[in-house]
């Protein structure tokens, strides 16, 4: 997986951490429709050393640059809608309080949202909720010239805006369908889908046998016109010129202040933005992924494929980071006794691996994101895409820790912990442990968990096939919740006490048998193989533990709650499960795998499925989130920079409208 997206509709929600900031703003600057804008914070940037701030500074100039780009790529009008509406937003000097007006500026704020016309999820074009003739009579009331050549545009706005019919959605994939004639993305133009395909495969066709294939298409648009089918490559002279040309004057200010490696890195960045050569872009691509010493580092570029429907072209984003010393420390640990866990692993011992080597999972703190990050943004990356890169030079993964706490802080006060958790006792412990208890278990899953056990002589792996990635996962997530509760973890100094596990479990069962359920459309199954885990995990310990009561199902005025009576208990069924789901994997026992899974993991129960689905609808959370950027500011004295501030805006459009005036270098039409 390149990108790891946030789940929707969230149990992260109830949680806090030791080092809480003490600025206490409010976490959600802006909410409307489906959508949750939260502020995050960038802590330590203060404290890094003035050449690491300002090298911050300029590639986060370098990722606002690029803002148009996106839009253009989702749509062919897009940035004409959005400067229309904008310029519609600053000018008019009316009654801003009407109903019509209000649904403008909610549909204005969800193109900004989207970077576009259509739902940055779904795909699906927006309906207005505002007619055209209402958009008409506001543009009569302000000045001609305020929009310029937006003018010659504004029967394609209208249309784009108003006519149900046309570009309905961004992403075609049903099958059947010509998928680029029907998909309003600007990637093709006037190109079949038959076209592209012949086109592409003719040139990986001449480059057969080539060991270090290019990306074959992955920064240009494909056109059809007079001259016949050929590209227009995204580079300076080409198309999206002016916003490289911009970027690229801040990657040499970058370049200038970087230390080796990175600066040769950021140069063959530049040369590959200047010719669009692809070769260029794999040179920095694999300087990227061998730099493991900079501490600032970043993303830019056209990186991910997922809204091409051919998954060839991608879209533009970026990404600034520095490194979190503190939760690198925590992966270091764990991985440092790796050979501890494994040999104190709840499994026959057997199935023990005699050399285990941990993985360290990298931890970052995000300090600006753009493009197609932006503001939606994945909370973990996985790069380079190119397979043959990351086969012979390997991939950088990093999980981006402020953004996730920023998730948690948004969530606290939904009413969810109060709605859910029937016991004082584990609401307090889920506030104060609970944000510690998932990274902790995230990190013993992704640096322990997966790499542990070793297979039975003969056995090849693959022999549980469809069920084998539920049981991986249940797999790895056991080996967390059973080191979670161990004293080892109060030894080495990563939790303060148990209770961190105690938050934990009863966080993970009631997730596990019940909030999960919020993400299955009622009468469906549980599929998606992490969510079969978690309820794996959590019905089997439920039946095992029944004549213990470890865990209760306790009905309080018509609503169900689950509730851990003895920890302890269930600390060792999560290791009695851990050493059969071991015996399966290692002996590859398809029929015992198979019975696992269909008897805990699938069905749900239809009664219980309505409850949730039902209290989680009261509570009106908005399932999709993205952010604010935090705003950075040279402070110089005597013509020379002795400091970079940092500020945290708190209005959505503010910022938006900011960057409008600022950071918008694309024509109307590219
Ligand atoms: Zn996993």
């Amino acid at each position: 997986m390149k990108r790891i997206v946030f789940m929707t509709f969230t149990v992260l929600a109830l949680t806090s951490c030791c080092n809480a900031p003490k600025d206490e703003a409010p976490w959600i600057v802006d909410r409307f429709d489906d959508i949750k804008v939260i502020r995050y914070e960038v802590p330590e940037f203060e404290h890094l050393p003035l050449n690491e701030k300002v090298l911050i500074y300029y590639l986060a100039e370098a990722a606002k640059c690029g803002w148009d780009i996106l839009y253009d790529q989702n749509f062919e009008y897009n940035l004409a809608v959005r400067r229309t509406l904008e310029t519609v937003y600053t000018n008019y000097a009316g009654d801003r309080t009407t109903a019509e007006w209000l649904a403008l500026e909610k549909y204005l704020k969800k193109v900004w949202f989207a970077n576009g016309i259509h739902h940055h999820y779904s795909n699906d074009k927006f309906v207005p909720e505002f007619s055209e003739g209402y958009l008409l009579d506001v543009i009569e009331t302000i000045p001609e010239d305020k929009f310029g050549e937006l003018n010659t545009l504004r029967e394609e706005v209208c249309k784009a805006i108003f006519d149900p019919n046309l570009y309905k959605t961004k992403l075609n994939q049903r099958a059947g369908d010509d998928l680029l004639l029907t998909s309003s993305s600007n990637y093709y133009k006037n190109v079949s889908q038959a076209e592209a395909e012949s086109f592409y495969a003719g040139m990986a066709a001449a480059d057969a046998g080539n060991p270090c294939p290019i990306s074959y298409g992955l920064n240009s648009q494909l056109v059809k016109d007079d001259s016949g089918i050929h590209e227009r490559v995204w580079k300076v002279g080409g198309m999206y010129s002016a916003a490289l040309e911009k970027i690229i004057y801040w990657l040499e200010k970058a370049e200038a202040v970087a230390a080796e490696p990175q600066k040769t890195n950021i140069a063959a960045l530049i040369s590959y933005y200047k010719t669009g050569d692809l070769k260029e872009f794999d040179r920095y691509n694999i300087g990227w992924v061998k730099d493991t010493v900079s501490n600032v580092d970043f993303i830019n570029g056209f990186i991910e494929d997922y809204g091409d429907v051919l998954g060839r072209k991608a879209a533009w984003e970026a990404n600034v980071n520095f490194m979190d010393k503190a939760a690198c420390h925590r992966t270091e640990v764990i991985s440092d006794n790796a050979q501890w866990f494994e040999d104190h692993s709840p499994i026959n011992p057997a199935y023990r691996k005699p050399e285990v080597k941990g993985v360290s999972a990298k931890v970052i703190t995000v300090a600006m994101l753009g493009g197609d990050c932006f503001p939606a943004t994945p909370i973990g990356i996985n790069l380079p895409n190119a397979d043959w890169i990351r086969k012979e030079h390997g991939s950088k993964s990093v999980t981006i820790d402020n953004i996730t706490y920023a998730y948690d802080k948004a969530a606290q006060g939904n009413g969810f912990s109060e709605e859910f958790v029937l016991r004082a006792e584990d609401r307090e412990r889920m506030k104060k442990y609970g944000k510690l208890a998932d990274d902790l278990h995230t990190d013993l899953h992704e640096c322990l968990g997966h790499g542990s056990g070793q297979l039975a002589q003969g056995v090849k792996g693959g022999e549980l096939r469809s069920y084998g990635s539920t049981l991986e996962e249940a797999r790895a997530d056991l080996f967390g919740l059973y080191y979670l509760g161990d004293e080892k973890m109060v030894e080495l100094g990563l939790i303060p006490s148990l209770d961190v596990a105690k938050a934990g479990y009863a966080k993970y069962l009631m997730n596990g048998m019940m909030t999960q359920l919020a993400r299955v459309e009622l009468g469906k199954n549980v599929e998606e193989s992490h969510m079969r885990n978690r309820k794996l995990i959590s019905e089997w310990c439920y039946e095992r533990g029944k004549a213990d009561n470890v865990i209760e199902l306790v009905k309080e005025n018509g609503k169900t709650y689950v509730v851990v009576n003895d920890f302890d208990k269930l600390r060792a069924l999560f290791g009695e499960l851990l050493y059969e789901v071991q015996r399966i994997k290692s002996e590859g026992d398809y029929e015992a795998g198979k019975a696992l899974v269909e008897q805990y993991a699938v069905k749900v129960d239809p009664v219980l499925h309505k409850e949730v689905l039902d209290r989680y609808a009261a509570l009106g959370i908005e399932p999709y989130g993205g952010f604010v950027n935090p705003e950075y500011e040279l402070v110089e004295q005597d013509g020379k920079v002795v400091d970079v501030k940092i500020s945290y805006p708190a209005n959505y459009v503010e910022q938006m409208l900011h960057y409008a005036k600022n950071y918008s270098f694309l024509p109307n039409r590219n």
